[in-house]
């Protein structure tokens, strides 16, 4: 298993679950044992918890589980021919079966120079590095309004930081959520004191060795001493380039997760095949959750010459933004329509010819699990209406 993160380390975990009892090697690129990445941009970057709390899993797991973790190990090559992994340390392994769950790493855009203050987030170190940059409660901007750049402008600005989010679209998060939404979440930022402006394009980073402003294509300048730079990630299988994979924007799969004979993808390097026959990509905690344990399943299934599965999750991704708690579960579609509960908590249900494909809530996590049976079984949209209307938070639309 190559990628010692959620989905790899799911993957393991998911190979031992299905009986499979032959070496498991964990490789992973990263000094640190597997950890997770969601509490990086909140309670870790807030200061509320340290390393140990991130741990995906129990120093005793591995070993308890018969695995053999590598760290500090990076693949840099698969041959399917030989059946061979070749690593950065000039290591050769020999293996039956592999499962790719490298993930996904920060693009950086043009502009991006190594000066002080200038931040990426992706794992344990970044966060660190800019948890102590945010100590002296920088004037910060954030570049990017998706999940990362979302997030990170919440917690620096719990922590007293005077913070402005430049998006390129016109509104944030509207890749996940769509625009309707996307305007809606805006607000979250103006009602928190942050400034966001959309359809904002950078020009370049102002300053010799240290950031001191973020220069827009417009003319203005913004004072900056902490830039965090959020546009988005990309699969990580440069090492696989050689390896006659197809590699399309992630490592191209089938419906289970199989990109060549016992060779399966997960996680945010995966892109994998749909029922309808298109391919998707996601880049959520649940879906390498899940995926893991499924592409671990098959290809252990394979291994013993039994059935395998399609994998056809529900995606379901959540986001934790000042006080609220933002939750999706299926697909956006641009069929919107908006229910306001109680207490400035919303519902959002997302339709194709009347039938719910998606539903997204905000701080009214009951209410999602409700609706989980009728987006898994695209129920008619009238059925997801009663369920709002019913639940104890009251609703009446309003867009
Ligand atoms: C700050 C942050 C906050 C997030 N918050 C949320 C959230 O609130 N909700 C949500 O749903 N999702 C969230 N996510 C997304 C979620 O964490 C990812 O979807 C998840 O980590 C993907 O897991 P993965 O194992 O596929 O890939 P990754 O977590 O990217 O792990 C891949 C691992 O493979 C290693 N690797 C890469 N190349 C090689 C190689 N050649 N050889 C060996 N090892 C290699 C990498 O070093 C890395 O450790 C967040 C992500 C970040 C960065």
């Amino acid at each position: 298993v190559v990628g010692a993160s959620v989905a790899g380390v799911n993957a393991v975990d998911g190979l031992r679950e299905a009986g499979f009892d032959g070496e498991v090697l964990l490789v992973g690129a990263e000094n640190h044992r597997p950890y997770d990445r969601p509490p990086l941009s909140k309670q870790l970057l807030a200061g509320q918890w340290d390393s140990e709390q991130v741990r995906l899993r129990p120093v005793s797991h591995y070993a308890d589980l018969g695995i053999e973790l590598r760290l500090g190990v990076s693949a840099t090559a698969l041959d399917l021919a030989t059946r061979t992994l070749r690593t950065g340390g000039g290591e050769v392994f020999q293996f039956d079966g592999i499962v790719i769950a490298t993930g996904a790493r920060p693009r950086v855009p043009r502009f991006v120079r190594p000066l002080e203050g200038v931040h990426l987030l992706r794992t344990l170190d970044d966060a660190w590095e800019l948890s102590s940059a945010l100590l002296h409660r920088p004037n910060v901007i954030i570049v990017g309004a998706g999940f990362i750049g979302s997030e990170v402008a919440a917690t620096a600005r719990g922590l007293g930081c005077d913070v402005t989010v430049l998006e390129a679209l016109a509104s944030p998060m509207a890749q996940a959520v769509g625009p309707v939404v996307g305007e809606r979440l805006g607000r979250l930022h103006a009602e928190n004191g942050v400034s966001l402006l959309c359809n904002a394009s950078v020009a370049g980073l102002v300053g010799d060795t240290a950031v001191q402003a973020v220069q827009l294509e417009d003319g203005a300048r913004i004072p900056a001493d902490v830039v965090v730079v959020g546009t988005g990630v990309s699969a990580a299988t440069e090492w696989l380039e050689s390896s006659g994979l197809t590699l399309s924007d992630g490592v191209v799969c089938d419906e289970l997760c199989r990109a060549a004979f016992d060779v399966y993808a997960a996680g945010d390097t995966a892109r994998w095949t749909l029922p309808s026959g298109s391919t998707v990509r996601v880049e959520h905690w649940t879906n390498a959750t899940e995926q893991g344990r499924h592409a671990a399943r098959n290809l252990a299934a394979s291994m013993r010459g039994d059935e395998q599965t399609a994998y056809d999750p529900t995606p379901y991704f959540w986001s934790d933004q000042y006080l609220c708690k933002i939750q999706m579960l299926g697909w956006p579609s641009p069929e919107v329509e908006i229910l306001a509960l109680a207490e400035s908590r919303i519902a959002v249900l997302y339709s194709r010819e009347q039938h719910l494909c998606g539903a997204l809530t905000l701080s009214a996590p009951r209410l999602l699990a409700a609706l989980r049976p009728l987006v898994s079984r695209r129920a008619p949209l009238a059925d997801a209406r009663r369920v709002v209307v019913g639940s104890p938070a009251r609703s009446a639309v309003v867009a």
